[in-house]
C-alpha cells in the first residue's frame, strides 16, 4: 500500500496528458486581510435587507430537485438585459469561462485554430491546447492597440476557427478601434467571439452591431457586474450557432442557486447600476491622481481595472503587499506587460489605500 499523499506512481502518470502534467494550475492569491484589487471584483456587497430576502428565496428553493424550467426565465431575463436581437439565441454557462471551453469542444475538428491578440485573457489559448486546437496569439502594438496589419495577415495565413475579441480586452483594459474591428469581422473565415466581461463600466458594445452577421457571438459574464461568486456566463449567438454549441454543455450546469441569484439581481439591477456608476466615476478618479505620480504610466480603461507601468514591476507589487494590498503583477505574463501591475477598482477608501501604498511603493 502506498500513502495517499505519495507522489503519483509512474503507472498512473502514464494516464494523464504529458501537457497538463507541464501545466501550472490557475493560481489564486492567497488575500486573507488585504484590501482585494487583484481579480476586478465588484467592492459592493448587496444592501442588507436584499441580502435577507435573497436568503429567504434560496432557503425555499427545491434543492432536492435538478434545476428546472425556472433556468428559461433567466435566459429570457439575460435576453432583455442585453437586448438580443429576433433571430438570436441564448445558453448560459457556469461562468463564462465554461462557454469558453464548452467552444473549443464544440469546434474540435481536424486543423481548426484559435486566433487572439496577446496579451489577452488567458483561458483562450488554455481551451485551445487543452482541447488539441492550434492557437495563434497576435501580438498587440507597445501601446495596446490591435495591430491591423500583423491581425489581418494571421487571418489569412492560418484560416482560424474562431477568433476572440475581448472588448475591453483584460489585462488592458481598453476598447479597440472600431474601423479595424470590422475588418477583422470581414475577414474572418470562421466565427468572431466579442468577449464583453467587462459591459458594465464599457463605453461601447457590440450588441448594437451583432445582427448583421451569422458567425458573430457576443459573450458576457455576471462576475464583473457583482456577482463573481454565483458563476453565471452568457452567450448569445445566430439561433442555429447557438443550438450546436448548446448540445456540448453538459446538462444542468448552471444550479438552482445560481440561476435565483442571478435572477435577483435582474430585479434589482438598478442597484447594481448604480454601483457601477460608482466604480466608473472612482476609475476616472484614480486616473487622475495616477497621472499626478510620477514614474508611473496609466492607460486609459473601460474596464473595472486600470494598467499601469512602473520602473519596477516586482518591486512595487512586493511593497504594496507588504502593505497590505494586494494588486495583479501581470509583467511576466508578455514581453509587452514588461513592469505593468493590474489595478482593480474598489471603493473610495480602498482606492485611497491602494495609491498610499503605490506610492511609497515605487
Ligand atoms: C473575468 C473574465 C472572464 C471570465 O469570467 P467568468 O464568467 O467569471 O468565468 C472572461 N473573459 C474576460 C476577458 C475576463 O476578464
Amino acid at each position: 500500500m502506498t500513502a495517499p499523499d505519495a507522489p503519483l506512481a509512474p503507472r498512473l502518470k502514464k494516464l494523464i496528458r504529458q501537457d497538463v502534467q507541464s501545466m501550472h494550475a490557475y493560481a489564486i492569491q492567497d488575500s486573507a486581510g488585504m484590501v482585494k484589487l487583484d481579480a476586478m471584483e465588484n467592492p459592493h456587497r448587496l444592501p442588507a435587507a436584499l441580502q435577507a430576502h435573497l436568503g429567504q428565496r434560496l432557503g425555499a428553493l427545491a434543492l432536492n430537485r435538478y434545476p428546472d424550467g425556472r433556468v428559461n426565465d433567466l435566459r429570457k431575463a439575460l435576453a432583455d438585459y442585453a437586448q438580443m436581437p429576433e433571430g438570436f439565441d441564448i445558453m448560459l454557462g457556469n461562468g463564462s469561462d465554461e462557454l469558453i471551453s464548452l467552444l473549443a469542444m464544440a469546434c474540435d475538428v481536424e486543423g481548426g485554430s484559435i486566433l487572439a491578440p496577446l496579451p489577452g485573457f488567458v483561458m483562450y489559448g488554455m481551451s485551445a491546447q487543452l482541447q488539441g486546437l492550434k492557437f495563434i496569439g497576435v501580438p498587440l502594438t507597445a501601446d495596446f492597440e490591435l495591430d491591423e496589419a500583423a491581425m489581418l495577415a494571421a487571418i489569412a495565413e492560418h484560416q482560424p476557427s474562431i477568433i476572440y475579441i475581448a472588448y475591453p480586452n483584460n489585462p488592458t483594459a481598453n476598447l479597440w478601434d472600431d474601423a479595424v474591428i470590422e475588418k477583422i469581422v470581414s475577414a474572418a473565415p470562421g466565427l468572431v467571439v466579442f468577449d464583453e466581461a467587462y459591459q458594465p463600466f464599457s463605453s461601447r458594445s457590440y450588441i448594437d452591431r451583432i445582427a448583421g452577421h451569422s458567425h458573430v457571438l457576443l459573450m458576457r459574464t455576471m462576475s464583473k457586474f457583482g456577482l463573481a461568486g454565483v458563476r453565471i456566463g452568457y452567450m448569445i449567438g445566430p439561433k442555429a450557432l447557438i443550438a450546436e454549441i448548446d448540445k456540448v454543455r453538459p446538462p444542468y450546469n448552471v444550479s438552482v442557486l445560481n440561476y435565483e441569484c442571478a435572477l435577483f439581481a435582474l430585479e434589482h439591477q438598478a442597484e447594481f447600476a448604480a454601483q457601477a456608476r460608482d466604480l466608473v466615476e472612482q476609475r476616472a478618479q484614480l486616473l487622475r491622481a495616477l497621472g499626478g505620480l510620477g514614474g508611473v504610466k496609466a492607460w486609459k480603461s473601460d474596464a473595472n481595472m486600470i494598467l499601469i507601468r512602473v520602473p519596477d514591476a516586482a518591486k512595487t507589487f512586493d511593497g504594496m503587499k507588504a502593505r497590505k494590498v494586494l494588486v495583479k503583477n501581470v509583467s511576466k505574463m508578455h514581453p509587452l506587460l514588461a513592469n505593468c501591475l493590474r489595478l482593480t477598482v474598489g471603493t473610495a477608501d480602498e482606492n485611497a489605500q491602494m495609491l498610499a501604498a503605490l506610492k511609497e511603493s515605487l
